[in-house]
């Protein structure tokens, strides 16, 4: 939100300027020394020293900028101020008096504090008492006057009196205006934190540079940098509070989209070689031992009238887990080989491409057509094979990972590439797949209902197809939310399952993001296992270390019923397709989001069989409780996903970063949609004018977005 570069003079005098017009730059006030530099280290700040700094640091804070860009959470209205004759019984208000009686403090029942003293005012007297605040007293002197900020509750005889009020010298910094909240970590205080806000913004020489070209500013009504900073943390009113955000999210997603498109790089290719053959996936489809829904039909001819134009198709298939995108696939797969062409589809896990592949090859086999895989973890003979059969043409249709796309693979000539749960890859494999499949028909497939506000941002410029519809005879997973005191009959219930020809997976508990704990978290659930009553039943453990072949024959082995309960960690999230399971139990549960849930439970349900989610949740987290209850009440991935992000705060929005999405500091792709559609239209502007964002005037804005970007791929 904040830039330090070089080269802004050229627009700063004008925005210098502007800043001071729209909202009144206030100049610095810091005495002399006190001065700051958005460069300077954050030691820089008065009153923080080094061990301070290494506080901050935790929090990612290392200069002044960087103080700056560190945005509240919330913000206190203690902007209510008041005499002490007029405060009434209820209210958080701020009152400027001087204490009459020192404040004492009493030891109480129970090693409790109890302090309490009188202050005044030209207006009246008022009791101010604090509980379990020893030092409560410590820092008032009795001839000065303190701002007092709290609520005015009724003792027990029936006086008004200020509660735990926080007090400060003089005239409020943090007291009488509309305080900032910060998110904290451990060992750091709220107030260190709006200390060196303030004085960062109290000191600064210059105002905060502004990036976004003035005429932008002016035509979406945008406050300036400065302003916008300045208000974001200690606004003057709601109003301006409002505008300083409106301003940061406008830019936030105007730099989002322009890092996407800048990436994506222009559509340059218009032309593709339309496919001869697309009426024949009537008869693939006749083939099918079941009938299509009516979603899964209408999707399949969107595909078709892609097909046979002669431009390249870029289309999104939505639908929610288990609503049979693979067979839609498979029909544009038939239709390229009709045509003459080759196909392939590309997966984000080696599990799931096992799966697929088998899938396909049954399709397939009936028309006596090869399905090849590809995955970057098979042996290099058979790598070979395959590889070689691509290049000569012999084989069309193919299934493997991202080693599809890996140099020396070359297709003799590719028609259609499709990419499943397409959400999983990384921006660069994205983007590498986009480069090989420019003058290629495009398919995606997102299990991850996206909500709209997400889809435009990522998918702006593709065609979007919804399959809104299951597959007749499934029944709804019904889904519990349990505590600990419920172990024994949650084992109790996966053995009756079990011995009723069922099968259960358990996701284990996450410890933490890596291969190693990975292995340990699975292992040590089976072995806590082997001293249940579920020890008498085939376990097997799947994580993220074992080899391919190994967890190519669990699976093999689990689909086949050789394997009762999967102990898995999350490596199961995406595509596995046993129907004959029906229960999923997922450890931690208040650890995972909304979506992530709604995958996992998506492995269940597949079959005719009722099937069950059992959620172990510990039970003090409000927002987990929340999460909980919208799993038990709710199958439907696209509600799930938009009470995803309503719950998840704008800067915790970590369920973008799958989706190959910097993380949000501000903006909220769910409820900023009117902000977003704005940004859009200075996005178009904007490449309209510079496609490449080579100017001058763009140099600014291209710089951050590199930053932006950088950062999402070192994470
Ligand atoms: P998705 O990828 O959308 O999560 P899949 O393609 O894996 O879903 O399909 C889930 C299951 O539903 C598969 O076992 C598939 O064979 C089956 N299926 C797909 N379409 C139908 C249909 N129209 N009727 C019955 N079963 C279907
Ligand atoms: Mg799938």
């Amino acid at each position: 939100m904040l830039y330090c570069y070089e080269r802004w003079e050229e627009h700063c005098v004008r925005a210098k300027a502007f800043a001071v017009a729209a909202a009144g730059f206030a100049p610095a006030r810091a005495k002399r020394g006190e001065f700051v530099r958005l460069t300077d280290g954050i030691t820089a700040i008065k009153g923080i020293g080094p061990s301070k700094a290494k506080l901050f640091e935790n929090l990612g804070v290392r200069t002044v900028g960087d103080v700056l860009n560190y945005l509240p959470r919330t913000h206190d209205d203690r902007s209510l101020c008041k005499t002490i004759s007029e405060v009434v019984e209820g209210e958080e208000v701020s009152v400027s008096a001087r204490l009459s009686t020192p404040i004492v403090t009493n030891r109480i029942r129970g090693g409790m504090f109890y302090s309490r003293g009188k202050i005044f005012d030209e207006t009246g007297f008022l009791d101010v008492v604090w509980f379990n605040n020893p030092y409560a007293g410590n820092m008032f002197k009795m001839d000065e006057e303190y701002t007092f900020f709290g609520k005015i509750r009724r003792s027990k005889t029936g006086k008004l009196q200020f509660q735990n009020p926080v007090a400060e010298k003089g005239e409020g910094k943090f007291t009488g205006r509309i305080v900032p909240i910060y998110p904290l970590t451990a060992k750091l205080p709220q107030r260190a934190v709006q200390d060196a806000v303030f004085r960062c913004l109290e000191g600064l020489r210059e105002p905060i540079p502004e990036m976004l070209p003035l005429e932008l500013l002016e035509r979406f009504s945008l406050l300036g940098a400065d302003s916008a900073i300045r208000n974001i943390h200690l606004p003057e009113s709601f109003e301006m509070f409002n505008s300083a955000r409106r301003r940061l999210v406008f830019e936030e997603l105007l730099l989002l989209q322009l890092g996407l498109h800048v990436r994506r790089g222009s559509r340059e290719v218009e032309w593709c070689e339309p496919f001869s053959n697309v009426e024949c996936a009537a008869e693939f489809i006749g083939n099918l031992p079941y009938k299509l829904t009516a979603a899964q039909a209408r999707v399949i001819d969107d595909i078709c009238a892609d097909l046979r134009r002669d431009t390249p198709m870029t289309r999104l298939v939505q639908g929610d887990v288990g609503s049979g995108k693979t067979v839609v696939a498979a029909a544009a797969m038939y239709a390229a080989h009709k045509s003459g062409v080759q196909a392939c589809m590309m997966v984000p896990t080696d599990i799931l491409a096992e799966q697929h592949f088998a899938n396909l090859s049954k399709m397939f086999a009936t028309f006596g057509i090869e399905v090849v895989y590809l995955s970057g973890k098979m042996p290099a003979r058979e790598r070979k094979i395959a590889v070689q059969k691509l290049e000569s043409g012999e084989a069309t249709i193919a299934v493997g990972t991202h080693a599809l796309i890996s140099a020396d693979v070359e297709f003799r000539n590719l028609g259609l590439v499709i990419t499943d749960e397409q959400h999983r890859f990384g921006v660069n494999q994205r983007t590498s797949l986009a480069a090989k499949a420019t003058t290629t028909h495009t398919l995606v497939m997102s299990a991850t209902p996206i909500p709209r506000t997400l889809a435009l941002v990522l998918y702006g410029d593709m065609d979007v197809s919804v399959i809104d519809e299951l597959p007749a005879g499934r029944q709804p997973i019904e889904t519990y939310s349990v505590d600990e005191s419920k172990r024994e009959r949650i084992y109790n219930f996966i053995k009756k399952n079990v011995d009723a020809g069922r099968q259960a997976y358990i996701v284990c508990p996450l410890i933490e993001e890596n291969e190693e704990s990975d292995l340990k978290s699975a292992m040590e659930y089976v072995a806590q296992l082997e001293q249940t009553m579920l020890s008498q039943f085939r376990i097997a453990p799947m994580h993220s270390k074992l080899k391919a072949a190994e967890k190519t024959q669990i699976m093999r082995d689990f689909f086949n019923g050789e394997i009762d309960i999967l102990v898995s960690t999350t490596v199961i999230e995406v595509g596995v397709d046993v129907p004959n399971a029906n229960l999923m139990v997922i450890e931690n549960a208040e650890r995972f989001g909304l979506s992530q849930l709604h995958q996992l439970r998506g492995r269940v349900g597949r079959g005719s069989y009722q099937s069950y989610c059992i959620l172990f949740c510990s039970p003090n987290q409000s927002i987990a409780q929340e999460r909980m209850r919208v799993m038990c009440e709710s199958n439907d991935g696209f509600r799930i996903a938009e009470e995803d992000l309503k719950l998840r705060g704008p800067g915790d929005f970590f369920g973008t970063r799958q989706h190959g999405v910097p993380e949000m500091r501000i903006a909220n792709l769910f409820s900023d949609m009117d902000i977003l559609k704005e940004a859009q239209a200075a996005v178009a502007e904007i490449l309209a004018e510079d496609e490449k964002l080579e100017t001058i005037k763009y140099q600014n804005i291209r710089t951050k977005i590199e930053r932006m970007f950088e950062r999402l791929e070192l994470s």
